[in-house]
């Protein structure tokens, strides 16, 4: 901006915010674990970086300023090309069974773990740059991500999280400068995340593999140390630790279920220790329920659709009691002892996860008690939609209307091919709401803080993804994201997208796009 030398400073010059150096105060306690943890290795310098995005709201919660991010300085970092203070770059090591099939070693073929954060929370976060480069674990990968995942992991983490769902998260990202070769020429990109660790059950599984128990015993410390502070305390830490994880992964299923979440890589190097979602790879939200959906275009025997959740979640813990089952001999006095012990600590899984699951399904049908018939009435819902692949998100919002004016069942009935068929099931939904002395309007607001009204719907991320990678416009990133950050709000100026694709909008798969 130039003035002429006559004017006077304009009153808003100031408004602009200088950025002051980027400072993460980085902290390193993976770093300090044994060498053979990882591999130190930088990231790989790339042509020419551009900010697609700085998270404002997750930098200030980690104390970072955004501006600093969004500084040519910033941008440097966060494209790899040049070093934080105070960062210690490595590649995590890790194993994983992929589809069933274990590989012994995977590790990070193409990111970053930079250091640690403590945000004003208090709490420890790890930043990784994903997409920064090959590492010593790339095999025949080139290290890099393209624009398209990169937007959709961005889009994807950032509404799970505002859904309140745990997950990683996205800091910023960047475009490249450089094409990266899949089916075709993609622009590449780097993701900051952020992640409360980046441990996940292949980690344990890599020294497992390995019958390094010194290595098992050590990772179990620091994920103790790191996420379950209070199994430290306990007479048997190994085993608190584990229950601990099998109840988070039970609560995170069933959140992923109550909102129609389909994972798609469900491979024990995705499943994090904390309990967190990870990997956005060829994730989806479900929009016609259909128990059995899939959308990864590489899981063709649907061994992570939709209702296979939590078996497949069941099946990756029991890898992660495997690789403790020498920890926890030593702390059941055999390993006879210890097998049955952890059988039936993963017994535990569904029920907590049914529990879970039952309890949401209560806030989403506008249940304020407890009665035995609430399971069978949501089941019963959820049945009638599968007949007519009903969308998911749509029909559960369409309720909170319906609980506080019945003459809103029209627009849901409307949703079935046989309206009869929901007006059946919102019969006996109504008798049981009159048993319980809850206003209309309490019930339906609260209703809607259990049923969003946003998701990113499939063929929105993908409307996404195509007008930035062919027109280099970002403005429908901009746009979804905002929608999706708020998705409780109604919007009625936005209310296309809150409505299923067209059929011939419709994405029937998601590829990892790696
Ligand atoms: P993902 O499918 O993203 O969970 O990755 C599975 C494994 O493949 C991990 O070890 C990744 O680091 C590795 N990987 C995925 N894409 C690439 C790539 N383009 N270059 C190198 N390694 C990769
Ligand atoms: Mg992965």
């Amino acid at each position: 901006m130039s003035f002429r030398e006559t004017s006077a400073p304009s009153s808003t010059e100031n408004l602009h915010p200088v950025a002051g150096p980027v400072r993460f105060h980085f902290q390193n306690t993976y770093a300090r674990l044994p060498e053979r943890f990882y591999a130190r290795c930088t990231p790989t310098v790339v042509a020419s970086p551009a900010l697609i995005k700085v998270n404002s709201g997750l930098a200030l919660r980690l104390g970072l300023d955004q501006h600093a991010l969004g500084s040519a300085e910033g941008i440097e970092i966060l494209a790899g090309n040049r070093q934080a203070e105070g960062a210690e770059p490595l590649a995590q090591a890790y194993a994983g069974h992929q589809f069933g099939y274990f590989v012994p070693q995977l590790g990070d073929g193409r990111a970053n773990l930079l250091g640690e954060v403590i945000g004003t929370d208090g709490a420890r976060y790890d930043l990784q740059l994903k997409g920064s480069g090959p590492t010593p674990f790339s095999r025949r990968g080139d290290g890099r991500a393209a624009l398209g995942p990169v937007l959709r992991e961005y889009i994807v983490s950032e509404a799970m999280s505002a859904l309140g769902v745990p997950t990683t998260r996205a800091l910023a990202a960047v475009t490249t400068g450089q094409g990266v070769y899949r089916e075709t020429v993609q622009p590449g990109a780097v993701l900051c995340r952020v992640a409360a660790s980046h441990l996940r059950v292949g980690t344990f599984q890599y020294f497992a593999a390995q019958d390094d128990v010194e290595g098992v015993r050590l990772l179990t410390q620091y994920a103790i140390a790191r996420h379950y502070p209070d199994a430290a305390q306990a007479s048997r830490p190994t085993s608190a630790f584990l229950k601990g994880v099998i109840a988070r992964q039970a609560k995170l299923v069933a959140q992923w279920m109550l909102l129609g979440f389909i994972h798609g890589v469900m491979n024990t190097d995705n499943t994090s220790i904390s309990g967190e979602t990870i990997d956005y790879g060829p994730c989806a939200f479900m929009e016609g329920y259909d128990p059995a959906q899939v959308f990864s275009s590489i899981d063709q025997q649907g061994r992570y659709a939709y209702s296979n959740q939590p078996f497949a979640m069941q099946w990756n813990l029991t890898r992660l009691a495997e690789c403790l089952l020498p920890l926890l001999a030593e702390e059941h006095g055999s390993q006879d002892a210890a097998l049955a012990w952890a059988q039936g600590a993963l017994s535990a899984f569904m029920p907590q996860f049914e529990a879970a699951r039952r309890e949401g399904f209560r806030r989403k049908l506008g249940l304020f008690s407890e009665q035995p018939g609430d399971a069978a009435l949501a089941e019963d819902l959820l049945t009638r939609m599968a007949e007519a692949r009903v969308d998911f998100t749509a029909l559960f919002r369409l309720l909170c209307a319906a609980a506080s004016d019945p003459y809103a069942d029209s627009s849901a009935a409307a949703l079935f091919a046989d309206p009869s068929s929901y007006d059946a099931w919102a019969a006996v939904w109504r008798h049981r709401l009159a048993q319980e002395d809850v206003q209309p309007e309490a019930r339906a607001a609260s209703m809607r803080l259990a049923n969003p009204v946003f998701i990113p719907r499939n063929h929105l991320v993908q409307e996404v993804i195509e007008a930035a990678v062919d027109k280099e416009d970002y403005q429908p990133f901009e746009q979804l994201l905002a929608l999706v950050c708020c998705p409780y709000e109604d919007n009625e100026a936005m209310a296309k997208f809150a409505t299923p694709a067209l059929p011939e909008q419709r994405v029937h798969a998601t590829f990892c796009g790696t």
